[in-house]
C-alpha cells in the first residue's frame, strides 16, 4: 500500500516517459493563453484555435483591441469556438476586470500573489476554477493545479476518487501530495488531457495501448 505522493509520483513519471515534453498551452503571449482558457470551455481545441486566428487575423488579440470591441462583433468573430455568445461576454468582462485591476496590463496582473488572484479571477462572472488555474498556471506560471474532466476521469477509474469527487477536493489532491512546482504541475496537466483525449476515452477506454495502464495495481 503506497501514500498518495508516492501513487501520483508514478502516474507523473510513467507519462512523463511516455509523451512528454508537452509543450502546454500553445500561444505567443500570456494574453494569448488567457484568451484561449476562456474559449476552450466545452469545446474542442482544434476550435479553439480557429477563433484565435480569426482574432489574430483581425489585430484584435490585445487586451485594447477586445476592450473597444462591441460584443456583437466579438462574437462574430470568435463564431467557430461554440457558445460565441456566452464566451464573447466572459471574453468583455475578463477583459474589463483587466482594465479595472491594472489598466489592461496583464503582467502586471499576474504579479500578485497567486491566492489572492486565484480570488479575484474566480469573481468575474463566467469564469471557474478550471478557467482560473489555467490562466494562473500556463499564462501566469504560478504553482496551482488544473482539474479537468480527463484528470477526474482517469483518477476515478484507477480507484482513487469517487466519480462525483468536486474540483476543490482533486486540486487539493495534488497539491497536498506534491511540491508547488509551476513546470511540473504544468506538465502533468498536459500530460493527463493527452492521456484522456487518446486513451481514456469516455466510453471505451484503450487501456491495453495505455501507458497508466496497471498504475495503483490496476490492472
Ligand atoms: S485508458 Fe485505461 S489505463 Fe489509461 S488511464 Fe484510462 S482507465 Fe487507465
Amino acid at each position: 500500500m503506497f501514500d498518495k505522493k508516492t501513487i501520483l509520483l508514478d502516474l507523473y513519471s510513467r507519462l512523463y516517459k511516455a509523451f512528454s515534453p508537452r509543450h502546454w498551452w500553445p500561444g505567443d503571449s500570456p494574453f494569448e493563453v488567457a484568451v484561449g482558457a476562456i474559449l476552450t470551455q466545452n469545446t474542442a481545441w482544434r476550435n479553439v484555435k480557429k477563433a484565435v486566428s480569426n482574432l489574430k487575423a483581425k489585430g484584435l488579440l490585445s487586451p485594447h483591441a477586445l476592450y473597444h470591441l462591441p460584443v456583437e462583433d466579438l462574437e462574430m468573430v470568435i463564431r467557430p469556438a461554440g457558445y460565441y455568445n456566452i464566451k464573447a461576454t466572459r471574453l468583455k468582462h475578463f477583459v474589463h476586470f483587466l482594465f479595472q485591476e491594472s489598466a489592461g496590463d496583464l503582467a502586471r496582473l499576474l504579479s500578485e500573489d497567486v491566492h489572492t488572484l486565484r480570488t479575484k479571477l474566480l469573481s468575474i462572472n463566467g469564469i471557474g476554477p478550471e478557467t482560473a488555474d489555467s490562466i494562473l498556471l500556463y499564462a501566469g506560471n504560478k504553482p496551482t493545479f488544473v482539474v479537468d474532466a480527463y484528470t477526474v476521469r482517469i483518477l476515478f477509474r484507477h480507484n482513487l476518487i469517487p466519480e462525483e469527487t468536486p474540483y476543490d477536493e482533486v486540486q487539493s489532491l495534488f497539491m497536498d501530495c506534491l511540491e508547488p512546482d509551476a513546470p511540473m504541475f504544468n506538465e502533468y496537466h498536459a500530460l493527463l488531457v493527452h492521456v484522456g483525449n487518446t486513451f481514456c476515452l469516455k466510453t471505451n477506454p484503450k487501456c491495453t495501448e495505455c501507458p497508466a495502464r496497471g498504475w495503483n495495481n490496476d490492472e
